[in-house]
């Protein structure tokens, strides 16, 4: 209703309305004047226009010479807005490599995760879908303005069972089941090593309880993990029902990390709503993926080869996992082709976690992709597409009241000024520090350089 009206009646209408009178104390906290806008759904822009901000929301885009008076106001000089960037797979959280985490003073993890989060808001996403990792902490204190950072949709630990990609433990560790200890990595939060649907559902229920807003699942083999070949299929269907049942009955959903088509087969058969890497799909699980409206969430950079390769910037990484990273990578450009063949819901994700020299490799994710889709598909994948997947949240989104991923009333105030036209080229966002020129997450601005 009120959306309708802001459209229908243009923003300074309204504002009199509701009693923000033009040229008044009370007027619109933040205005944006003479920007091109793009809503992060239709590929062309909105000329010559202005968006207007009351508290943490976008209350109206309107044409500039209708904006009303601000608190705050910025021309934006021709410049393209676009709506705050999202990451809908990251772990800022695993600041630093998985096998010395046990060994990391908590403090000291804490803090490196804030710094990974500010880093991350500051390359444009101002929302990110964790996906593995004891965030909780970090998004409380990002909600309550403790420290920078984005939205953040933690699933909590990664759930795995033993012998699969989240169970991190040395390979003689004896199992809790006969008498052998907690990991370190599982009191830590980051997985859980759950067999049997029971303990599936209590896996699960705990991530929960800490305030999950999806659940993470490892249904096959893994890269970073050192027991569980990439073919393994993990976890029986009895399990993975168990999951998307206990994730189901609190309103929300469950994604797993699979490569092969029998794991993703598996779970999409169960329930699951998004599938997270997938590179080695096949055409008739993609069709089925399709046919669902299962979200796929790839990564193109990072299974670039540029872990295979042993580039400067890769992180030491035992051989075993550098092959492994190489059986998957085959799979990247098939993976994309097909996806675009049968119009799936692609997600923009980027999966960089374990090095501070690996966080900044986010940003690239945008070019890496340039092979099989436009500057334009690019950012609807990491804008409305990424908001549509995380709203699958429903009643655990904990930013419910307003949309995200799109420049319209009633969504919350994230957006981004840019020099240069990410919709030609999608590669000016892999220069943020250059070509961001305004963020505005909630409503505040983050950072500003014009
Ligand atoms: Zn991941």
């Amino acid at each position: 209703m009120l959306e309708r009206l802001l459209r229908v009646l243009g923003a300074s209408i309204l504002l009199t309305m509701l009693g923000i009178a033009q040229g008044h104390a009370a007027d619109a906290d933040l205005v944006i004047v003479n920007a091109r806008i793009f809503d992060g759904v239709h590929e062309k822009l909105r000329e010559d226009a202005a968006v207007v901000v009351v508290q943490q929301k976008i209350v109206a885009v309107v044409d500039s010479n209708a904006a009303p008076a601000a608190r705050e106001r910025i021309d934006a000089g021709g410049r393209v807005l676009v709506p705050g960037l999202i990451d809908a797979h990251v772990h800022p959280t695993i600041s630093i490599a998985i096998s010395q985490l046990r060994d990391a003073d908590p403090n000291y993890l804490a803090a490196r995760g804030a710094t990974e989060g500010r880093n991350i808001l500051l390359r444009g996403f101002t929302t990110i879908r964790d996906m593995g990792g004891p965030s909780f902490g970090l998004k409380q204190a990002i909600d309550e303005g403790l420290v920078e950072g984005p939205r953040i949709f933690p699933s909590g630990a990664i759930i795995s069972q033993t012998s699969g990609h989240g169970d991190f433990r040395n390979r003689t560790a004896e199992s809790r089941r006969f008498g052998g200890p907690t990991d370190a990595l599982e009191r830590m939060g980051y997985g859980r090593i759950a067999d049997g649907p029971d303990e599936v559902l209590t896996a699960v229920r705990e991530q929960l309880r800490q305030g999950a807003t999806q659940i993470k699942l490892a249904a096959g083999g893994g890269i970073s993990s050192m027991y569980d070949p990439i073919d393994s299929v993990q976890y029986v269907e009895e399990e993975l029902r168990a999951a998307v049942r206990a994730a189901a009955d609190f309103g929300t959903y469950v994604a797993v990390h699979a490569y092969t088509p029998a794991a993703i087969r598996r779970s999409v058969e169960a329930g699951v709503r998004s599938i997270e890497h997938a590179h080695l799909i096949d055409e008739a699980t993609m069709k089925l993926i399709a046919e669902r409206g299962v979200y796929l969430s790839p990564q193109a950079y990072v299974f670039s080869g540029v872990f295979a390769a042993g580039g400067a910037a890769a992180p030491a990484q035992p051989s075993a996992q550098s092959a492994k990273s190489a059986q998957v990578s085959v799979g990247l450009d098939r993976m994309m082709q097909l996806a675009k063949r049968y119009g799936v819901k692609v997600a923009f994700g980027t999966d960089v976690f374990g090095s501070p020299k690996v966080f900044p490799w986010e940003s690239r994710e945008f070019g890496a992709r340039l092979r099989w889709f436009s500057s334009f598909e690019i950012l609807k994948q990491a804008t409305s597409t990424n908001g549509e997947l995380l709203a699958l949240s429903a009643t655990r989104n904990p930013y419910a009241e307003g949309k995200l991923g799109v420049v319209e009333p009633g969504a919350w105030a994230d957006f981004l000024l840019v020099e240069g036209n990410p919709l030609t080229d999608v590669r000016v966002l892999e220069n943020p520090e250059q070509n961001l020129r305004l963020i505005v997450k909630n409503g505040r601005i983050v950072k500003r350089t014009l």
